[in-house]
C-alpha cells in the first residue's frame, strides 16, 4: 500500500504528461500520496444558488444558474478575451475567458442552462466572472448530495490550463477508488484510542468528501494532530539525543573578570528579569549539559548585558568567545559598546566583518590561534572555515531570525566538543510559534524594560497631512531631539524603492535645507565607508536628521534619536514596524513614532498601524501578526528547517493542539527515549519518513 502511494502522479488516470508537469511545478504534486494530502482550504456549501441581481463584486465564490446567451470576442492582442452574454430571471452578466477560447465555445453551446461558479468581479462598470467553472445542470444533480464541497487552491497557470478546483477534487476522487486496501495507520493504536482520532483512512477519505461538518471536523482535528505531533516528537527527540549524547564544557567558577566587570564597571542596576535570565544561563553553562538556548526579549531590554555577563564567565574558565550579528552596522555597535563596559578590565576584544582589512584579519587570526583574543565580534564572517579557534567556549547569535538553524549548526563546529550556544531575538514569538520554530532550545525570557523609559507615542498620519509633520519635527530638532526618517525597502522592486528614498530625501532637504539642518543618509547600496560616516554623522549629533532603508532595522542605539517617522508604513509588516519603532525610547525624552501612509489603506494595513497605536507589547503585536500573515511569512521562518508549509495545521490558530501534543510527545520520550518498544516503532519508522532527508539536524547530531 505504501509502495502504491509513492506511485507517480502519472500512472493515475486522468493524468497525462503535461497536467502531472504543471501539478508538479505548481503544487509540487508528484506521487498519488503529495495528491491524497493536498487538503482543501475550504469548504462552500454548494447547494446554495445565487440570483444575478444579489451579485455584487465583494461577495466570495458565488454558483449561479443561467443561460449562457453569445459568445463574442473583445480586446485585440494581449487583452485579447472570449466573452459570454449569462442571464437569469434577475439580470445579466458577463462571462470572460482569456485562454481556451474554441473549447470552451465548443464544450458550453450558447443558448444552454449552465451551472456557474467563480468570484464576481467588475469590469468597466459591469459585473463578470473570469474563468468560472462551468457545468452542465443535469450533470450537477446526479453529483452533489453533500454540502460540503472541498475547494483546493490553483494557480493562474493552473486555471490556464483548466485545472481547478473541481479538476483537483475529481482527480483525487479517482485516487481514493483505486486505494481498495485500508490506508495502514501511521500513530500507534495506543494514540488514536487514547484521543479518540479518527483512522487515517477515514480522515483522508473524509478531508476530501465529507458528508457533515462534525465528521469534517473529526477528520481535520486527526490530521492536524498527528502533523503537529511528529514535528514535536522529532523536535524533542533531537534534543533529548543532543543532551544524552553531547557533553558541555563546565563553567565551574564565576572568575575575576565576571566580577570586576560586576562591581566595578556595571553602570547600573540590573532589572529583575535580567537577574533571572542571567542565572538560568549561569546555571545552564555549568550543568555539564551543552547549552542551546533561546533568549528572547524585545527591543531595548538589555539583551547586550546579558550576552556580556555570559561571555566572561566562559572566558573566567578559560574559554574564547564569539558574539554574531547580521549585519556590519550592528555588529560594529556591539565592538563599540562591550569594549566600552570593559573598558579598565584586561580583555580582549576584536571585530571581524567582511570589510575588515587583510593585516587587521591576520591579528585577529593569531590571537584566536594563540588563545590571546577573548572575544572575537562579528557578522556570518565568523562562520567562515578560516575562522579557527583555539577553544570556542560560547557563541551568542543576536537577532536569530536573521540567521537559519543551519548557520547555528556551523558553530557548532567550531570546537571538537560544541560550545554553548546562546541565541537572541528581538523579535517577540508567540509562545506556540516558539514551541515549533525553536523547539529543540530552552527558552529565556526578558519581559521587564529597564527603568526610567518613557512610553513611546506612536501617531498615524496620511501623506497630504506632510506638512504638520515636518512642522513637529522642526519642533522636535529644535529641542536638541534627532530624527529618524525610514523607507521601505521590498526587494521586487528595489529600483523603485531607492527613486522613494531618493525622492524622499530631495523632499526632506527642501524642506529642511542646509545650513540649517544637516541630514544624512544611509542605505544597503553605499560602500561600508560611506554608510559609516553617515552613520558617525547622526551619532556624533551633527546630523539632525537620519534617512535611511531598513539597514537601521536591527539595534542601533542612539538615545538623542526620539522620533522614528515611517514613510509608507502600509508596506511594512507589523513585526518590522515594531522593530523600527524600538529605534527610538531609549533614552529619557519622549519619543515618538509616526506612521506615514496615502490616504487610502487595506483593510489589513489599517488594522496593522491600528494595532501600532495601541500597544507597544511585543508580544501582542507579535500574535497579531502571526493571526493576520501566517507563520510562513514571519521573518526566518523559510529558513527555520521546520516544514512550515504545513499542510493542514496552522501554527497561528492551532496553537492548543501543539501545546497538547508537545505534552503528549514529552510523554512519550520519557518512557522512552530511544522510541524502541514494540508499540512506538511505528512512531520511529513515521520519523523517518517524515524528517529522515532533513539536512539541518544530520548536520549537528
Ligand atoms: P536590546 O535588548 O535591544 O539589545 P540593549 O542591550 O541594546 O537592548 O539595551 C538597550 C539600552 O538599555 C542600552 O542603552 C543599555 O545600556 C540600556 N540598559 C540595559 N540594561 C539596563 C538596565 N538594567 N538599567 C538601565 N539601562 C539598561
Ligand atoms: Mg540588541
Amino acid at each position: 500500500m505504501t509502495d502504491f502511494l509513492e506511485s507517480n502522479i502519472t500512472y493515475l488516470p486522468g493524468v497525462g504528461p503535461k497536467r502531472a508537469e504543471l501539478l508538479s511545478k505548481e503544487l509540487n504534486i508528484n506521487t498519488f500520496k503529495d495528491l491524497l494530502f493536498y487538503f482543501p482550504y475550504k469548504y462552500i456549501d454548494r447547494t446554495r444558488f445565487y440570483k444575478i441581481a444579489e451579485l455584487d463584486p465583494d461577495l466570495p465564490l458565488v454558483q449561479i444558474k443561467g443561460i449562457i446567451r453569445n459568445y463574442y470576442a473583445e480586446g485585440k492582442g494581449q487583452g485579447k478575451r472570449l466573452v459570454a452574454d449569462f442571464t437569469d430571471d434577475t439580470g445579466q452578466i458577463k462571462l470572460v475567458w482569456f485562454k481556451g477560447l474554441k473549447w470552451i465555445t465548443s464544450s458550453y453551446p450558447a443558448g444552454n442552462e449552465f451551472i456557474i461558479f467563480g468570484k464576481p468581479g467588475v469590469f468597466n462598470g459591469t459585473i463578470n466572472i473570469v474563468h468560472p467553472e462551468i457545468e452542465a445542470t443535469e450533470k450537477k444533480a446526479e453529483r452533489i448530495n453533500s454540502a460540503l464541497q472541498a475547494q483546493y487552491s490553483t494557480t493562474e497557470k493552473l486555471k490556464n490550463s483548466f485545472i481547478t478546483s473541481k479538476t483537483i477534487s475529481k482527480l483525487i476522487g479517482t485516487l481514493l477508488k483505486q486505494i481498495n486496501l485500508r490506508l495502514p495507520e501511521t500513530l500507534p493504536q495506543y494514540l488514536t484510542s487514547r484521543y479518540s482520532l479518527m483512522h487515517i483512512h477515514d480522515a483522508l477519505h473524509k478531508i476530501h468528501f465529507p458528508s457533515n461538518p462534525p465528521e469534517l471536523e473529526k477528520a481535520r482535528y486527526r490530521l492536524k494532530f498527528e502533523e503537529l505531533f511528529y514535528i514535536q516528537l522529532n523536535l524533542l527527540r533531537y534534543k533529548t539525543q543532543r543532551n544524552n549524547q553531547v557533553k558541555g564544557f563546565i563553567f565551574s567558577t564565576v572568575g575575576e573578570n565576571f566580577n570586576n566587570f560586576y562591581f566595578k564597571n556595571l553602570p547600573f542596576q540590573l532589572t529583575e528579569a535580567q537577574k533571572r535570565v542571567v542565572k538560568e544561563i549561569r546555571k545552564d553553562l555549568g550543568s555539564g549539559k551543552q547549552m542551546n538556548r533561546l533568549l528572547q526579549g524585545d527591543v531595548g531590554s538589555g539583551k547586550t548585558l546579558v550576552a556580556l555577563l555570559g561571555l566572561l564567565i566562559a572566558i573566567d574558565n578559560g574559554y574564547q568567545t564569539c558574539l554574531m550579528a547580521p549585519t556590519e552596522i550592528l555588529a560594529g555597535q556591539h565592538y563599540q559598546t562591550i569594549s566600552q563596559l570593559l573598558n579598565g578590565i584586561d580583555i580582549s576584544v576584536k571585530l571581524l566583518t567582511g570589510s575588515t582589512k587583510k593585516s587587521e584579519r591576520n591579528s585577529i587570526e593569531a590571537g584566536l590561534t594563540d588563545g590571546s583574543l577573548n572575544i572575537l565580534l562579528g557578522t556570518h564572517a565568523l562562520i567562515e572555515d578560516n575562522v579557527i579557534f583555539n577553544r570556542l567556549g560560547l557563541v551568542i547569535i543576536d537577532e536569530q531570525h536573521r540567521f537559519g538553524v543551519a548557520q547555528r549548526a556551523r558553530l557548532w563546529q567550531k570546537n571538537i566538543n560544541p560550545p554553548h550556544i546562546l541565541v537572541m531575538t528581538a523579535t517577540p514569538i508567540p509562545r506556540t510559534l516558539a514551541m515549533t520554530l525553536y523547539g529543540d532550545l530552552d527558552v529565556s525570557v526578558i519581559d521587564e524594560l529597564p527603568p526610567g523609559r518613557v512610553p513611546i507615542k506612536t501617531m498615524h498620519f496620511t501623506d497630504p497631512e506632510r506638512n504638520k509633520v515636518f512642522g513637529f519635527i522642526r519642533d522636535q530638532i529644535r529641542e536638541g531631539r534627532q530624527i529618524y526618517i525610514v523607507y521601505p525597502l521590498i526587494k521586487e522592486s528595489e529600483k523603485m524603492d531607492y527613486k522613494d528614498l531618493e525622492d524622499g530625501l530631495d523632499t526632506i532637504t527642501r524642506a529642511f535645507p542646509p545650513p540649517e539642518y544637516c541630514v544624512s543618509v544611509v542605505h544597503g547600496k553605499m560602500t561600508s565607508a560611506n554608510k559609516e560616516s553617515s552613520m558617525a554623522l547622526f551619532k556624533g549629533g551633527q546630523a539632525h536628521i537620519m534617512i535611511a532603508t531598513t539597514v537601521i532595522e536591527v539595534g542601533v542605539d542612539i538615545p538623542n534619536a526620539s522620533v522614528m517617522v515611517i514613510e509608507s508604513a502600509e508596506r511594512f509588516g507589523l513585526s518590522q514596524l515594531h522593530q523600527l519603532r524600538g529605534r527610538v525610547g531609549r533614552g529619557a525624552d519622549q519619543s515618538y513614532c509616526i506612521l506615514m501612509s496615502s490616504d487610502k489603506l487595506s483593510k489589513e494595513a489599517a488594522t496593522r498601524i491600528e494595532v501600532m497605536i495601541r500597544t507597544t507589547d511585543g508580544f501582542e503585536i507579535a500574535e497579531t501578526d502571526l493571526q493576520l500573515r501566517g507563520p510562513g511569512d514571519l521573518e526566518g521562518t523559510q529558513q527555520s528547517g521546520i516544514p512550515f508549509d504545513l499542510k493542514i495545521a496552522n501554527l497561528g490558530k492551532d496553537g492548543q493542539i501543539i501545546e497538547y501534543v508537545r505534552n503528549i510527545a514529552t510523554e512519550i520520550l520519557s518512557d522512552d527515549p530511544g522510541l524502541e518498544s514494540g508499540q512506538n516503532i511505528i512512531l520511529k519508522k513515521e520519523l523517518k519518513t517524515l524528517f529522515g532527508k532533513s539536512k539541518i539536524w544530520s548536520n549537528i547530531s
